[in-house]
């Protein structure tokens, strides 16, 4: 047996956490949209997924079946949502667990329509559209108003709710006005070919958060789909420069123990070939500097460079798989064998954190 008090940890402040949902659900509410909480970053940790639902989010979303899949049956009422376009091998699935799906292929939708068929249920569809970001959506007007005409008046299990579309991903396109009125017009288009309002113009995630703050998004978007800026709230932040000092940046924290301490050279002593991943770094050399040796490493975070100690004199020098090598000569505290060191997470490295066996996770 592994100790109760077991190192690393992941420490996630639900009241926090908490906050920050419901400050973002309330800024989209004023301009009238709603938000579907995406719990995909934090592998939907179940503690999480509740302050979702107590917060009121219109959809809890996912990527991952397997993250949807326990929702219910543990006690969740919010409405579920398919994020990633389904595999064709997962549409029964798809179906079984979840209300409402984004889709992007016709052949796709022929068999969700199948399977809702099959299970005696009806489920909702958002039919993706892309704007350029080319990622996943329908590129073609004429195939993605083929599909939303056979959603409506054939796949009789299938109800076209409405559309979205996905921006800041892949292609890094931002997510303007003008871009969004793209995705207005096009539900407009279906709308007049089926004689009715779609319910839902998804205008993206948390790239879209700047309209919100900014007060210029097309009025008929009404959902967004937000992951990274209520849980970390970082980018809007730090990539765009908004001021996000209402939201908490440390609901997550990462804790690790120090399992060595030594004064060593900065500069590697030998011949250098190359390291455990098989690559030549180069390194500066300060002289002697105290190090600490952290028990964790590159398996539970992937990306050292991305981890960020609250200590702001502590510094990342590197990692292998399992150990994690700090600078804390000018450390704001004299770190012992024994100590633990306290890190903020940025979407690149919570994902793996939260995915990690390794890594305890404890709620206060
Ligand atoms: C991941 C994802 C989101 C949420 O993105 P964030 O940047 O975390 O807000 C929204 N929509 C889709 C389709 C996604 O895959």
């Amino acid at each position: 047996m592994v100790s109760q008090n077991r190192y690393p940890k992941l420490v996630v402040d639900l009241a926090k956490l908490r906050h920050n949902i419901e400050k973002v659900k309330l800024m989209c509410i004023d301009k009238g949209v709603e938000v579907a909480g995406v719990i995909k970053g934090c592998t939907g940790l179940f503690e999480c997924v509740e302050q979702f639902e107590r917060a009121g989010c219109r959809f809890i979303a996912s990527s991952r079946l397997e993250q949807l899949e326990p929702l219910k049956d543990r006690g969740i009422q919010t409405p579920l949502m398919m994020i990633r376009v389904p595999m064709l091998s997962e549409v029964a699935d798809v179906v079984r667990l979840t209300d409402i799906s984004l889709n992007s292929e016709i052949e796709v939708l022929k068999a969700l329509n199948s399977q809702a068929g099959l299970q005696d249920k009806n489920h909702k569809v958002i039919l993706m559209v892309d704007l350029g970001d080319l990622r996943e959506g329908f590129w073609d007007k004429e195939e993605l108003m083929e599909a939303a005409l056979m959603v409506e008046n054939d796949l009789h299990n299938l109800e076209l709710a409405g559309v979205g579309t996905n921006l800041g991903c892949y292609g890094a396109v931002a997510a303007t006005p003008a871009k969004l009125q793209e995705l207005v017009v096009c539900a407009e288009e279906i709308e007049e070919k089926i004689g009715r309002e779609l319910e839902f113009i998804s205008g993206g995630a948390t790239s879209t958060l700047p309209r919100i703050l900014e007060d210029n998004l097309p009025r008929r978007i009404n959902l967004l789909r937000v992951g990274e800026g209520i849980l970390l709230a970082k980018d809007l932040q730090d990539l765009w420069g908004y001021d996000m000092s209402f939201l908490n940046k440390d609901a997550f924290t990462l804790r690790a123990e120090v399992i060595e301490v030594k004064n060593k050279p900065t500069h590697p002593v030998g011949e250098i070939m190359f390291d455990a991943f098989g690559n030549q770094p180069t390194y500066e050399d300060r002289g002697i500097r105290k190090r600490a040796l952290l028990a964790l490493g590159k398996v539970d975070y992937a990306f050292p460079e991305e981890l960020i100690p609250r200590d702001k004199g502590i510094q990342v020098l590197g990692a292998s798989s399992d150990h994690t090598i700090l600078d804390v000569e000018d450390a704001e505290t004299d770190i012992k064998v024994g100590d633990t060191v306290d890190f903020d997470l940025c979407y690149a490295t919570i994902v793996y954190v939260t995915n990690s066996d390794n890594i305890e996770k404890v709620y206060i």
